[in-house]
């Protein structure tokens, strides 16, 4: 049975696993497997006796054959045991037959007209079989109730706070490195150079804890580490580690999470007290803005659950003494909705921000991920880099992967560009997916992506088309891809007007020619609406000045984002909509135009589009008949919204 949590065991690690995420206290499940099956068994037990009881042999006899047998004088002697008749032979062989219950023996010699004292037969009261049964049905009475009492001293344990829980579900269920094995080393770690300077510090207390204590600096505790999803995080804290050469203990905070109120506070225990065991050491905590949002903020109330474990974590790191080298680290990308306790000093005091990946930055993840790879001579991966503006670490590392999955799949030995193109729009559009288009849906979704590139393509403030395609991916039933053609961290007003034209760009051109509208629209336009309404309430691009109109995007408790302005007057509201619909309705003006004038042009590209299906940005060049340079020079059309 297991123990009860407060005698934990070491950590220790036998040779084998060394090195290998282990599952902790695994021996728990174990424990209970074997008292399940042990249970069953012996349930079982009693009604498999009883079925070889119940004498479904060969040698069984019905009760007249068996009565003509001793009749005929074939039995040497019977005897009795309960309702079971052993008819014993003279060769030694033995048959079955069974009574009815109730009726003695030698009523039923004289109803089949045997005189008894013809007979050598011998009475007992009960079979061995019928006392055997009788025991083991006792027995998993008594073993059931036992599982029952186990099963109640567990969930006390887990809700009562004192650790342990239901099955070991108090118990974290963080992975464990061990000591030196974390490979990851900052080097595998590319494009987030200041991240890693600010980490230096964390690695070198961790070697050196005394240093710092020595002269009485306070030794850093937690560090933030911000940004969006697949930047690095994870990885830049397991290099932490590595570098420092000490254990790291990794839990996602939706793991702390489970119905029990108490559990998640019960897990931060364990995994606290696991990692101070084996101090100096570092816990990652990924998602922490799953437990550390600021408390009493739901507006449903009650939850007790996520309170309770930010708590325990914060007792935790308020807890550490000068001796414990533990430094958590936690990652998150919404850190505007941290609990204000968890970034007061002494807790998660620094924060490191990790961005997505410059030009340089995934150049060098790029040929960190391209290793052992097989690629062509001739991969420009300048270009490659220049292309992937916008992808994560994660994306690009997917990128190769996806080129390698490819090539592995279709038998060829290297990697080519037009490999790496494909994987590119793979990652960001999903799978290709074959559709049954019919016709008309195949010519509308042409025109549509068709009134997307050209509008674009006719503006100039707006990066060249890379490709257009009526191939479906994911939900899309076409695309247009429009990459950044370079890193950019800002937008200007006439950029947006123009990006607003493009969304716009494939409603226009299906109104133009059909006029009718397909539902295909509506991300454009949920896009566009997002890009007025900031252009008008954030940015402070519209007549209505530059005002604050409050926080237009909040979280509310289910995680949707709502839209709803705060402080501001119904009036001011009015007038906020109607400035998103003159900016909506000056660019979809442009737009119009646009495909007006070039509405032979639009007919060209949706005929090579439907018969090639894809068209790359030298075909859709070659069609229109002048490059994004001539455009951007003449500057024919612009966005009039005053
Ligand atoms: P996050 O924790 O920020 O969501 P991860 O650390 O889990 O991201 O990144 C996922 C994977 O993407 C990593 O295992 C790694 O292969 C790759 N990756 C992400 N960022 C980088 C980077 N800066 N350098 C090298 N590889 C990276």
């Amino acid at each position: 049975m297991p123990k009860k949590s407060e005698k934990k065991p070491e950590v220790k690690l036998p040779p084998e696993l060394k090195g290998k995420p282990v599952k902790m206290w695994s021996f728990r499940f174990d424990m209970k497997k074997m008292v399940v099956w042990s249970l069953i068994f012996f349930l079982f037990l009693p009604a498999v006796f009883s079925y070889m009881n119940s004498g479904v042999s060969d040698a069984t006899l019905t009760v007249t054959e068996a009565m003509a047998e001793i009749k005929e004088k074939k039995v040497e002697k019977v005897e009795v045991l309960g309702d079971s008749i052993v008819l014993n032979y003279s060769d030694k062989k033995i048959k079955l037959s069974t009574k009815e219950t109730g009726q003695s023996f030698t009523e039923l010699l004289t109803q089949y007209d045997i005189d008894p004292a013809s007979v050598n037969f011998e009475v007992s009261n009960g079979s061995f079989w019928d006392s055997l049964g009788g025991v083991l049905n006792v027995l998993s009475f008594v073993l059931m109730a036992l599982f029952f009492v186990m099963i109640l001293r567990q969930m006390r344990a887990g809700t009562g706070g004192m650790g342990g829980g239901m099955f070991g579900m108090g118990k974290s269920k963080a992975k464990l490195f061990a000591k030196g094995k974390q490979s990851v080393k900052f080097d595998g770690v590319a494009g987030v150079t200041e991240a890693k300077k600010e980490l230096e510090e964390v690695v070198d207390f961790l070697k050196n804890p005394a240093k710092y204590t020595k002269v009485g600096a306070r030794a850093p505790k937690g560090v933030l580490l911000v940004g969006p999803a697949g930047v690095g995080k994870t990885l830049l804290a397991k290099a932490v580690a590595g570098e420092a050469n000490v254990p790291f203990f990794s839990m996602a905070g939706s793991e702390f999470m489970e119905m029990l109120v108490g559990v998640g506070a019960s897990r931060v225990r364990d995994l606290f007290e696991t990692a101070k065991k084996a101090s100096p050491a570092i816990i990652f905590i990924d998602e922490i803005d799953a437990i550390g949002r600021t408390r009493g903020a739901g507006s449903m109330g009650g939850h007790d659950e996520r309170d309770q474990t930010l708590n325990q974590i914060l007792v935790e790191m308020d807890g550490f003494t000068p001796t414990e080298s533990v430094v958590v680290l936690a990652a998150t990308n919404r850190p505007d909705v941290l609990d204000p306790a968890l970034v007061r000093p002494g807790r998660f005091d620094r924060r490191v921000t990790l961005d997505l990946p410059d030009i340089e930055g995934r150049k060098a993840i790029l040929s960190i991920h391209a290793a052992g790879k097989p690629f062509a001579k001739d991969i420009d991966w300048e270009r490659i880099a220049r292309r992937t503006v916008g992808f994560t670490g994660a994306d690009l590392e997917n990128m190769l992967n996806e080129a390698a999955i490819l090539i592995a799949r279709e038998d060829r030995s290297e990697i080519t560009n037009l490999d790496l193109e494909e994987a590119a729009t793979k990652v960001k559009m999903g799978p290709e997916k074959k559709r049954m288009f019919n016709a008309i849906e195949r010519d509308m979704t042409a025109y549509h992506e068709a009134g997307h590139a050209l509008v674009t393509h006719f503006l100039s403030h707006t990066d060249p088309v890379h490709r257009i395609s009526i191939v479906s991916r994911g939900r899309a039933l076409g695309f247009t891809l429009i990459p950044p053609a370079q890193d950019k961290y800002q937008s200007t007003r006439t950029e947006l007007l123009e990006e607003i034209c493009t969304l716009l760009g494939g409603r226009a051109a299906e109104q133009l020619i059909y006029n009718d509208l397909t539902a295909g629209a509506s991300s454009d336009i949920d896009r566009v609406t997002r890009i007025a309404r900031a252009m008008v309430v954030d940015y402070g691009m519209s007549p209505l000045g530059p005002i604050d109109f409050g926080p237009q995007e909040g979280y509310s408790e289910w995680g949707r984002n709502y839209l709803e302005p705060t402080d501001v007057s119904d009036s001011k509201r009015a007038e906020i909509d109607a400035e998103v619909k003159k900016i909506v309705n000056a660019c979809e003006k442009v737009t119009m135009q646009i495909l007006k004038d070039q509405r032979k042009v639009m007919d060209q590209v949706v005929n090579e589009l439907k018969e090639k299906e894809s068209l790359e940005r030298d075909d859709f060049e070659r069609i229109v008949g002048v490059t994004k340079e001539e455009i951007r020079k003449t500057q024919k059309y612009s966005v009039v919204y005053k």
